[in-house]
């Protein structure tokens, strides 16, 4: 039943044991038995387990635990997608960062969340999810609850065919007499039948928005621009290609209503995500055809499956790193004309809005450019190298010297650490052998846990501080090796160019910029 949900899943499973659980619960906690309900579970499902992560003897009322932080870590790598405890408990104990967890933390990695015998699955609608503990204490449970309701009325609203998208799809409006019904709006119905007719006579998506544009016809955004954040149409009165596609593969135009093309992940979380077209609720025939039917499907036959760009002949050392210094947008490298056998730069933004005068050409002979930015990267590099070997030798006696020191401290703070949680062990055993008294127990157990905090905290912090020096080092190494090679070799090639060079502003008074990745080395 799990897997029927067409998704893979790679299960974390967590296993948490806190000291504070005492002997009636610590049988029916315990490790071994947590490990065998869960494993059980994971087989009667058929799940995948990527790890198992087991925290023995840290308390659930903060996070701060070495293998739940690595279950998150994973999660956030995308290496787990599907996380089962026993209880919600062993998640936390704490509502509010359970709360958290499964409100926001899960659903914004997409990640499942199963807690076995409390019968929770955040990806099931079902009364099952008892979402009453939370009800108690997070009022705000109380308007997921709400959110749900409305999801779900407006997803019946949806399969009855009633339009409950608000603003009406271009081409029609919202009926006055019923707002869940569309009516054509005449003017923008025209432009849609213009669209459909143009791409049966043979002319490509940016044919027709360069034709559309220069009869000023008014895109959409034009008619919406109060609301309109759509990133392709960056500026008005401009037609482009890709609204021209969304448009001729518009379903709405023959009268059928498609909805729930997209989804919010849940009240908390504001981003959207896109349905896959399986998810669509599609209902024919609920308002008037705009498009007939049949000529809809042989427009279909002609718009291409892939709109991205044909692959280039030509690799060029430079793609994808030169940009508009003027306006900020990419600039692209035109194919070898035929009677000078050359390339040239250009704006991409200048292009696609040609005659409006948007931008300038920067126009570039190509293989020059490439030329002068090989030899500023050359003298870049030089510069680097020199500077690295005067640092290393004033700073690599005092360095070593600081790592040594720190490494003794970590030694010392790690034997202490263990020292303290052997006396938590001990001071547990004889509360268990009634040698000492429950009272006791507490207080001595308080006084070695704060003491435990600090240390940890200290160990923490200085075990981040000697990785960070190391990270800075390696990759300091690391692009001292790129820039040796680079310079060692006579024919740069793209692998080394994209590790030294994050981005070339070209400006049209042909100035150049180059922002090299080691720059801020040092
Ligand atoms: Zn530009």
């Amino acid at each position: 039943m799990l897997n029927s949900l067409n998704r893979i899943y790679n299960v974390g499973i967590y296993i948490r044991l806190s000291r504070e659980d005492d002997d009636k619960t610590e049988m029916s906690e315990s490790i071994i038995n947590q490990k065998s309900l869960l494993f059980q579970y994971v087989k009667e499902n058929n799940l995948t387990v990527y790890d198992t992560y087991i925290d023995d003897g840290y308390s659930g009322t903060n996070f701060d635990r070495p293998n739940f932080n690595r279950l998150l870590k994973d999660i956030e790598l995308g290496k787990v997608n599907m996380v089962i405890t026993k209880d919600m408990s062993r998640l936390g104990r704490d509502y509010i960062g359970t709360g958290n967890l499964i409100e926001k933390f899960f659903p914004e990695h997409n990640v499942r969340y199963i807690a076995v015998t409390d019968n929770i699955d955040t990806f099931l609608d079902s009364s099952n999810n008892d979402i009453a503990p939370f009800k108690a204490i997070m009022n705000d449970m109380y308007a997921k609850d709400i959110s749900k309701k409305i999801k779900s009325s407006l997803k019946a609203k949806m399969k009855e065919g009633k339009w409950v998208g608000g603003r009406a799809p271009f081409g029609y409006d919202q009926d006055k007499n019923d707002k869940n019904h569309l009516v054509i709006n005449k003017e923008q119905a025209d432009t849609i039948k213009r669209i459909f007719t143009m791409c049966l006579e043979g002319l490509s998506f940016y044919k027709i928005a360069k034709q559309l544009t220069s009869e000023g016809i008014k895109t959409p955004a034009e008619y919406y621009s109060f609301e309109w954040k759509s990133h392709y149409n960056l500026k008005y009165g401009q037609w482009h290609p890709k609204t021209i596609r969304d448009i001729l593969t518009n379903r709405m135009y023959i009268g059928d209503m498609v909805q729930n093309r997209r989804s919010k992940i849940n009240y908390k979380v504001k981003k959207v995500i896109k349905n896959s077209e399986s998810d669509y609720i599609i209902v024919e025939n609920t308002h008037e055809a705009i498009i007939d039917r049949e000529l809809f499907y042989e427009v279909q036959k002609r718009i291409p499956k892939n709109v991205g760009r044909k692959e280039k002949k030509e690799n060029h050392l430079l793609d994808g790193l030169l940009y508009c210094g003027d306006c900020g947008h990419r600039i692209s490298i035109t194919s070898r004309r035929r009677k000078d056998n050359r390339c040239y730069t250009i704006c991409n933004y200048y292009r696609t809005y040609m005659n409006k005068k948007i931008c300038t050409t920067h126009s570039n002979n190509y293989d020059e450019l490439e030329k002068i930015i090989i030899n500023s990267l050359t003298k870049m590099c030089l510069n680097y190298i020199s500077k690295d070997k005067i640092k290393n030798n004033v700073l690599s006696n005092l360095e070593e010297n600081n790592e040594f020191n720190n490494k003794k401290e970590l030694e010392i703070l790690n034997n202490d650490i263990k020292q303290i949680n052997d006396n938590l062990d001990l001071i547990y055993i004889e509360k268990l052998n009634k040698k000492i008294t429950a009272e006791q127990y507490e207080r001595v157990k308080l006084k070695l846990e704060n003491k435990l905090s600090i240390k940890q905290k200290k160990y923490n912090e200085l075990n981040n501080d000697i990785n960070d020096t190391m990270t800075e080092k390696s990759k300091n190494k690391i692009i001292v090796e790129y820039i040796n090679k680079f310079l060692s070799m006579k024919d740069p090639n793209r692998e080394l160019i994209v590790n030294l060079i994050d981005r070339i502003e070209i400006f049209e008074d042909k100035n150049i910029n180059i922002k090299v990745t080691f720059n801020n080395m040092y």
